[in-house]
């Protein structure tokens, strides 16, 4: 029978790592708090997100995908405020002590981890309901972090990636769509294994290219209403210039109405919205080659408040479009 504490040690403390590659935990796992250092003049950037089964994941997930989604989840906030990933803690509610599952979570969460070069530094583990919440610590200049808050008339709409595929794969796994086993399996990865932005946020937040920022957790119409409305403006998006994933642009070819709620509504597909003056075109597109993620251009922030979705003519279109909402309902 494995004990909390040799759970821990055998599963989540790790050798010490060579120190370039991680400067700023002072202390780690073994004491009452990790210490973690900060470079002057930076901020810490700290973000919670929590893992429920049932709710966030079906029963019976995969756990090596459940340790990297944990991550990419809470990465992803970190992306979308252009800050450098430092460390994160891990607070886990298990039913039992089954090896197979804790080798497999943490071989996700530290694979992921190492790509980030974000260590690891403290939590807590105790018996219940399988849950799974991480805390985040990244390192932004304060004066160049993404805010919400910060969109402007006559901004630029950009979206990093594809928007789509992790909404699609649901819907297979629902049985709302029918889809061959090798569309399921692709569109699968997007919704098990999301990819946080964090290379492309940081160019973003380094170089004060982008004004807002948010990752798109929740649906692209949803996410962006935030940004209008910490903001105190609106936006015009062009709904068909959002750009589907490769699973969902192939299977909805003549299914102009599902490519549409699913781009712009979709939910869990953990890339980018970001605003930005329209002189910054050009080192926005460099930035998106540099750090090999696509970006595209796809509304204008306006002065009017509220949010309107034309088509590529730039007709008005009426979508009913539901963003996840944990107590209200929708997807
Ligand atoms: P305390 O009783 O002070 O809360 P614990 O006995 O819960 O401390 O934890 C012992 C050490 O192990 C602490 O440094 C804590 O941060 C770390 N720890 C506990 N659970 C985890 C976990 N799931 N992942 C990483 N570190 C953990
Ligand atoms: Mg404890």
């Amino acid at each position: 029978m494995l004990s909390e504490f040799d759970l821990i040690k055998q599963y989540f403390v790790r050798p010490a790592r060579p120190a370039p590659l991680s400067p700023r935990a002072q202390l780690g796992i073994g004491d009452d708090c990790a210490l973690l250092g900060i470079t002057p003049g930076q901020s810490f950037a700290i973000s919670s997100d929590m893992l429920v089964e049932g709710r966030h994941f079906f029963a019976g997930e995969d756990p090596r995908r459940l340790g990297h989604k944990s991550l990419a989840v809470n990465l992803s906030d970190l992306a979308a405020m252009g800050a450098r990933p430092a460390g994160f803690t891990l607070a886990l509610a298990l039913p039992a002590a089954d090896r197979d599952w804790l080798a497999g979570f943490s071989a996700g969460l530290f694979a992921l981890a190492d790509e980030h070069d974000c260590e690891l530094i403290g939590g807590d583990t105790t018996r219940g309901p399988l849950n799974i919440c991480i805390t985040v610590f990244g390192e932004v200049a304060p004066g160049q972090a993404l805010r919400r808050d910060a969109a402007r008339p006559g901004d630029d709409i950009w979206i990093s990636g594809t928007l789509g595929d992790a909404r699609l794969a649901l819907a297979g796994i629902r049985g709302e769509v029918a889809l061959q086993e090798d569309a399921q399996q692709l569109a699968g990865a997007r919704l098990h294994l999301p990819t946080p932005r964090v290379a492309l946020g940081r160019l973003l937040a380094e170089g004060a290219l982008a004004h807002a920022a948010i990752d798109i957790s929740d649906g692209l119409a949803g996410d962006l209403g935030h940004i209008l409305e910490r903001s105190g403006v609106g936006a015009t998006l062009d709904v068909d210039a959002l750009p589907a994933g490769p699973v969902l642009a192939t299977c909805a070819s003549g299914h102009a109405a599902l490519r549409r709620a699913y781009t712009a509504a979709g939910g869990d597909d953990y890339e980018l919205c970001f605003t930005a003056a329209p002189a910054r075109r050009g080192a926005i597109e460099a930035a998106g080659a540099a750090c090999g993620t696509p970006v595209t251009r796809v509304g204008r922030i306006e002065a009017a408040p509220g949010l309107r979705l034309t088509d590529g003519q730039g007709q008005p279109l009426e979508l009913r479009l539901a963003g996840f909402d944990h107590f209200g309902g929708g997807q």
